[in-house]
């Protein structure tokens, strides 16, 4: 008998592994730390846009999210026909490389780095060219100006880093982008760039505006706290922001998405304030940790990364039996969102009972 049989590329594509929920335990307060979200609930304001906008929910969406994009242009200095958008920075990312990769063609990024890259790559019939990070967890620069080829189209680059943290600063990329070729593009992936604090920090939007090769993605979902609602969008030259537009599923982003970023950037000033906190937190939580002895990467995101190598799975379950989920990648560490501030002390408690346990001599010691 014979069946449709899917493209022989999708066997090579990596599972995209979600950070799992929390188990309830008795007795135990559970906590996801696991997906990178924003710990505080919607602000009212924004509930309030949504559920007026639910009232509409038997229409389709503005196919094209005209006042979005345009809010969204406003705010970059762009003209709206520089903007795309879609269900979450994931799926602009997805319609870029469709856009831009035939099968074959390279996309050069770092790794470890943001999961949904390869997977996005390979989808497409591309090949991935990953570029091993330094030891401290960064963007290996150099080495990837030496990995693009004349089969590259497309270079990501993801500051901060996720899943190590550290931020790429605004100087080293350009230096980068003066190596890069002009037919070569470059998307700069900045999903937690509102948690960046650093005296040179990348502005992805700034380097789209100057050279025709640059794109900037960002995302509701991390900072503006709308994880659930998907959006998230590209600032870039116009011909670039037309072929993802084109490539772009129809209605993607919905009316009530819309109208909550919409809301959202009326309340910035909350927003950001919680940002503030947050990074507040995550500098706590890491200076905890690195007393405790953990050497961790500079973080510049909303979350720590912990080298953990083969005992990656161990910590996961320790942390999973004290109630805190984390995002393990098996025999190499382990991602940790910072969440409330409830959570964050549990981590650093079990944290420090994990290395009483299983690190007696420290960083590196195979027990
Ligand atoms: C979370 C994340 C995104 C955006 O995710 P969406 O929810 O699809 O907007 C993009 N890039 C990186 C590196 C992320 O961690």
């Amino acid at each position: 008998m014979s069946s449709p049989t899917p493209r022989a590329a999708l066997a090579g594509i990596p599972a995209y592994v979600p950070g799992k929920p929390p188990t309830a335990r008795p007795g135990v307060t559970a906590y996801k730390l696991s997906s990178n979200e924003n710990p505080y609930p919607p602000l009212s304001g924004v509930l309030e846009a949504v559920a007026a906008a639910a009232g509409s929910m038997n229409r389709y969406p503005d196919m094209a999210s005209t006042a979005l994009r345009e809010a969204l242009a406003a705010r970059a200095g762009v003209g709206i026909d520089q903007v795309a958008t879609g269900t979450g920075s994931v799926a602009v990312i997805y319609h870029l490389l469709q856009a831009f990769c035939d099968p074959g063609d390279e996309v050069v990024h770092a790794w470890r780095s943001f999961e949904a890259y390869p997977i996005g790559i390979t989808a497409q019939g591309a090949t991935s060219v990953p570029v091993p990070l330094t030891s401290d967890g960064r963007h290996d620069l150099e080495a990837m100006a030496a990995a693009v080829t004349d089969r590259t189209r497309v270079v990501l680059l993801c500051s901060p880093n996720n899943p190590t943290g550290p931020a790429l600063r605004h100087a080293d990329v350009v230096a980068f982008l003066d190596h890069v070729p002009g037919q070569v593009l470059v998307a700069i992936d900045e999903a937690y760039r509102e948690f960046v604090r650093d005296d040179d920090p990348l502005d992805g939007v700034q380097l789209a505006k100057e050279r025709e090769n640059v794109v900037a993605l960002r995302t509701f979902a991390k900072a503006y706290g709308l994880a659930g609602l998907r959006v998230g969008y590209l600032i870039g030259p116009e011909p670039i922001a037309a072929a993802v537009r084109a490539c772009s599923l129809p209605f993607g982003v919905s009316t009530i998405a819309q109208a909550a970023v919409l809301a959202s950037l009326g309340v910035e000033d909350e927003l950001m304030a919680r940002v503030e906190a947050l990074v507040a937190e995550r500098d706590r939580v890491t200076a905890g940790l690195r007393d405790q002895g953990w050497a961790v990467p500079d973080p510049q995101g909303n979350f720590v990364w912990l080298d953990l190598g083969a005992r990656t799975t161990d910590f996961a379950t320790f942390a999973e039996a004290a109630g805190i989920t984390v995002r393990p990648f098996v025999d190499d560490g382990v991602r940790i969102s910072i969440g409330e501030t409830a959570a964050n002390d549990v981590l650093l408690g079990l944290a420090g009972d994990f290395r009483k346990v299983h690190l007696r001599n420290g960083p590196g010691d195979p027990g």
